[in-house]
């Protein structure tokens, strides 16, 4: 079967895409992937997504998105896509034991936010623990926080949740702040922003909810107990980009490098969404991505394929 579009990825960029590229009447297929839906199936309540004025949960939201996808005729693989061959056109994308064949792609496999990796902290996701301050600092009004790490994430969440929370702690691993200088500044300076240096989250406590961590002294070992209401994991993010390496330009730290919005290195590839993106990182600036890219496949598949 040769396809216009191969989708792969079903966060919003992906679901997206799909709405429009079969809107736009081009023969589609979605890789959805074996665990479907993205990084909003691990947040609770969603209340900046436009268009629900009550919010509404993650899950819902990409349950929505994926009803709709499929209301307009797509292929659909609930699988991973294992290979893929940009080398030449038809571009080719195995899934299983299948290789389909495509005019165009569509990579939106997004990113995963990095994890500490503790059982507590797999517990506490959604009740308390965030990777994601703008989606969930709403929920933490006049309440105590604590971000951990010290990079660029990190002290833009504390920054972001310092106009809401009623006090923020950035525990960071090491006395040294790898964030730049303009966020290092503004985060120092804020009467609501403290930071509790070399020092890691041993555990995080609370039953049904965060009620706080446990932090560790990297120098002396010691333990104490820190109260709070949420914990924001801020220790950077990885992009779903492995199957990708050596067929597209990937940047250091291995985001597919666009130009001209959502063009990848090779023509006819395009891309959408958090793998692409590490400034916004949002359900509605992916899906406006995948609305892009699906746009900029159709008038590839014009240019290149009409006679
Ligand atoms: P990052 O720069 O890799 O920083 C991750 C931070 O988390 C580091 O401070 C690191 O500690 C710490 N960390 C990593 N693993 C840890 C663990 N297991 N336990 C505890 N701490 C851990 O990631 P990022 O801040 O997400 O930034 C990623 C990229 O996006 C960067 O290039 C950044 O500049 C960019 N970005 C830019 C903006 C902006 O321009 N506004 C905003 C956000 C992100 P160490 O310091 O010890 O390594």
């Amino acid at each position: 079967m040769m396809y216009d579009v191969i989708i792969i990825g079903s966060g919003s960029a992906g679901y997206t895409a799909t709405i429009y590229s079969c809107r736009a009447g081009r023969k589609t297929l979605l890789v959805a992937g074996s665990i479907s839906g993205g990084q909003l199936m691990l947040t609770s309540d969603v209340e900046n997504f436009p268009g629900f004025p009550k919010g509404i949960l993650g899950p819902e939201l990409m349950e929505n998105m994926r009803k709709q996808a499929e209301r307009f005729g797509p292929d659909v693989v609930f699988d991973d896509a294992s290979e893929v061959d940009f080398s030449s056109r038809p571009f080719k994308v195995k899934v299983g034991n299948t290789t389909h064949e495509g005019k165009t792609v569509i990579v939106a496999t997004g990113a995963s936010a990095r994890w500490l990796g503790l059982p507590s902290e797999t517990r506490l996701r959604g009740r308390g623990v965030s990777s994601c301050a703008t989606c969930d600092g709403f929920f933490f009004r006049e309440k105590e926080v604590v971000v951990v790490g010290g990079g660029d994430t990190a002290l833009e969440e504390a920054n972001f949740l310092a106009n809401i929370a009623r006090k923020v702690t950035v525990v960071h691993r090491r006395d040294k702040l790898k964030a730049s200088q303009i966020l290092q500044d503004r985060a120092l300076k804020s009467p609501k922003i403290s930071f509790v240096w070399d020092s890691s989250v041993a555990e995080v406590l609370g039953e049904n909810k965060v009620t706080g961590i446990r932090v560790k002294d990297l120098n002396t070992g010691n333990a104490s107990i820190l109260p709070i209401d949420g914990l924001f994991i801020a220790i950077g993010y990885d992009p779903n980009t492995s199957i990708f390496q050596g067929k597209l330009e990937l940047d250091s730290k291995g985001y597919v490098v666009t130009k001209a919005e959502t063009e990848t290195s090779v023509a006819g590839v395009f891309a959408a969404g958090d793998v692409r993106d590490y400034r916004y990182r949002q359900a509605i600036t992916a899906a406006a991505d995948g609305c892009k890219a699906a746009i900029d496949a159709d008038r590839f598949i014009l240019e290149e394929y009409s006679q």
